[in-house]
């Protein structure tokens, strides 16, 4: 499997952070599942992940002024 962007790097399994702000408040998830380009660097979410995770950023954004979390924190997503 090729990389869509660079065209030449391998796509590879790895665990990345990311980090969401809004409205003055900073929500941090980390070791979120990510197929990611060993070349430049490039990263993709699986549709089922960034569901969680989008889900995941709403509700920390909604408590908390700065709020980390781990991906293993994201509900189930039917
Ligand atoms: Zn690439």
């Amino acid at each position: 499997m090729r990389c869509d962007s660079c065209g030449n790097g391998e796509i590879r399994l790895g665990r990345k952070p990311k980090v969401v702000q809004r409205s003055g408040r900073v929500a941090v998830v980390t070791d979120i599942p990510v197929e990611e380009c060993a070349s430049c660097g490039m990263s993709w979410l699986d549709g089922p992940v960034a569901r969680r995770v989008d889900d995941l950023f709403r509700d920390m954004l909604a408590t908390d002024a700065v709020a980390i979390r781990p991906y293993s924190d994201a509900k189930a997503v039917a």
